[in-house]
């Protein structure tokens, strides 16, 4: 198996274009058309957006044990979550679903954009509804990371089998 230096996905020795990102692995960094610096630059920005979410999801984690610990209520966007089995269980869903949507961003899984389309307005709504500094920061920054997963390229990358771009590659 052979990683592609462009989006880091290993794929078989004998595919000149990776199944990813489509770039010929053979090529250097200098080599790349304009297109293909985008996605290469998309790639990464999808990682990091993965990266981030697998980062939050632990400090939710680590949040959740602090408050088990110490016996105190979850605080979170603003709502106090009461102690309990069933509240936990459903507030253990969102670091869960953080931590498997990072993960299958950062290897280019494509439920990952669908479910950026529903959990990124939800999540953005959320910030900016709190009408406080702290919130459109967050926000903002959230915009930003929603604009990585569902611009023209990125889509392109995480949609790549329905784009029928792969049977042709094999020149
Ligand atoms: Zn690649």
């Amino acid at each position: 198996m052979e990683k592609c230096k462009f989006c880091f996905t290993r794929s078989g020795q004998y595919e000149r274009l990776c199944t990813v990102c489509g770039i010929d692995k053979s090529k250097s960094k200098s080599e790349l058309s304009p297109p293909e610096k985008l996605t290469r630059y998309f790639c990464r920005g999808i990682r990091v957006v993965g990266l981030l979410s697998i980062l939050s999801a632990i400090m939710v984690l680590v949040h959740m044990a602090y408050a088990i610990l110490y016996h105190r209520t979850i605080a979170m966007h603003g709502m106090t979550i009461p102690m309990g089995i069933l509240p936990m269980l459903l507030y253990a869903i969102y670091p869960v679903f953080l931590l498997a949507f990072g993960y299958a961003l950062m290897k280019y899984k494509k439920w990952t954009f669908y479910a950026s389309m529903i959990y990124f307005p939800i999540i953005i709504i959320f910030s900016l509804s709190k009408l406080r500094c702290s919130g459109c920061i967050a926000g903002l920054f959230e915009l930003v990371l929603f604009y990585y997963i569902i611009n023209a390229t990125s889509r392109k990358i995480l949609l790549r089998g329905q784009t029928a771009a792969s049977p042709m590659t094999c020149v």
